[in-house]
């Protein structure tokens, strides 16, 4: 089958890999119909990242079962389903509790495992003609069968449950104002699930236009921090309080307005910008470890960040994964309702073959590229 493979530092390759098959009772293999390209999927082009060379990329999957393992009950060839990227056992402490980001079977020696993804296990990606998927019953979210909704069923692998947890962890309530850090997708993922649960104004801090445009019309206020800092934009906008929610939806790789990379920014200018006893939640990436990152801490993962205000002001912060199984039933719900459309992010849908081309021009922030599905 054809795969979207990395091959080393922005060189990814679609050639052909062996299939995906059934390797236990309890796999499904799924043929993808749909793909996305994420940010996290930067981290690794980038060659930041340990990810080893000819693996599959493609943690945001989506399509219809294949063929299933003796041991799967729930699903049926011919089924349409999505796939969070969490790899979940199911049946773990860190399971059973929903927390199915740091399931501790799959990637057995640390919590959570995903598809396609550096440090979290060995399982291939599905930019891919085919998935094999581990504990396919307890992973896989059935979606109504044929062709509807499929952009936004595809944001239900990841971006939409990744943005409503960050507002989750950041503990808002409705009526409550909260600033999100960063408009890429997860970004604007957290805008509209901030809308949906009721924030009383929703601000978003960025710099690329065309990404705080969509920003705006999700309803949010657009902070554009190439035009003054960020946290005096904020206090401003708030009759000098600040918000009473921040979340952080950048990740390591944060740099200012100019390009310079400057990691830990982001969470400065939550703590800055967070009303006293308010709460942060972060969902872009930090790594243990980044022997390519921009200063001495942050290659051993050490992000410093004003800890004295952090906590002085009595803040909060809740960070990681999102687990993914913990909302997407019910953002699936959502969509079928009409009541959420995440798929209005979406600025390219091309073919697996487009895949490398698609990689450059989204890793490049081109003028446009917001968020690229791959139709295998
Ligand atoms: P993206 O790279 O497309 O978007 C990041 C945005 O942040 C860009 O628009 C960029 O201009 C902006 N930015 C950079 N530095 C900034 C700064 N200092 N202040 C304000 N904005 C800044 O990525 P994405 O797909 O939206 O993903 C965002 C982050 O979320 C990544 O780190 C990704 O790995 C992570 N992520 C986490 C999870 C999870 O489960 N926790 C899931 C998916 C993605
Ligand atoms: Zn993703």
């Amino acid at each position: 089958m054809r795969a979207l493979v990395y091959q080393g530092p922005k060189d990814v390759a679609v050639v052909d890999v062996p299939d995906a098959r059934i390797e236990a009772p309890t796999d499904a293999v799924v043929r993808i119909t749909t793909t996305n390209i994420c940010g996290s999927d930067l981290h690794m082009y980038e060659g930041r990242t340990d990810i080893e060379t000819g693996r599959t990329f493609g943690h945001e999957n989506m399509g219809v079962v294949e063929e299933v393992g003796s041991g799967v009950t729930r699903l049926k060839k011919g089924d349409r389903v999505s796939l969070p990227f969490n790899i979940a056992c199911g049946h773990c402490r860190n399971c059973t509790e929903g927390r199915t980001a740091f399931c501790l079977e799959t990637n057995p020696g640390t919590a959570g495992a995903a598809f396609g993804f550096a440090d979290m296990g060995p399982y291939q990606g599905g930019q891919a003609e085919y998935l094999r998927v581990p504990f396919a019953d307890f992973n896989a979210l059935h979606l109504p069968q044929g062709t509807e909704h499929e952009n936004d069923f595809t944001m239900l692998s990841d971006i939409f449950p990744t943005g409503w947890h960050g507002v989750e962890l950041s503990g808002l309530r409705p009526g409550d104002s909260v600033v999100v850090m960063g408009a890429g997708p997860v970004g604007l993922m957290a805008a509209l699930s901030a809308q949906i649960k009721g924030a009383s104004a929703v601000y978003v801090v960025d710099r690329a236009p065309d990404r705080l445009a969509l920003a705006e019309k999700m309803g949010a206020v657009a902070v554009d921090d190439s035009k003054g800092d960020p946290v005096e934009q904020l206090l401003e906008l708030t009759d000098g309080v600040g918000t009473d929610r921040g979340v952080e939806a950048v990740g390591w790789q944060a740099h200012d307005h100019t390009g310079a990379e400057k990691p830990g920014t982001t969470i400065e200018t939550l703590v800055g910008s967070v009303r006293a006893t308010g709460g942060i939640g972060v969902v872009g990436v930090f790594v243990p470890q980044d022997p390519g990152a921009a200063t001495e801490g942050a290659k051993e993962g050490r992000f410093a960040f004003p800890y004295g205000d952090f906590w002085f002001k009595g803040l909060s912060m809740g960070t990681g994964q999102a687990n993914v199984k913990a909302y997407n039933r019910q953002l699936r719900d959502l969509i079928i309702a009409g009541k959420a459309s995440p798929g209005s992010i979406v600025s390219h849908e091309l073919s697996l073959a487009d895949g490398p081309d698609a990689y450059k021009n989204f890793d490049d922030r081109v003028d446009g590229w917001t968020k690229v599905l791959l139709h295998p």
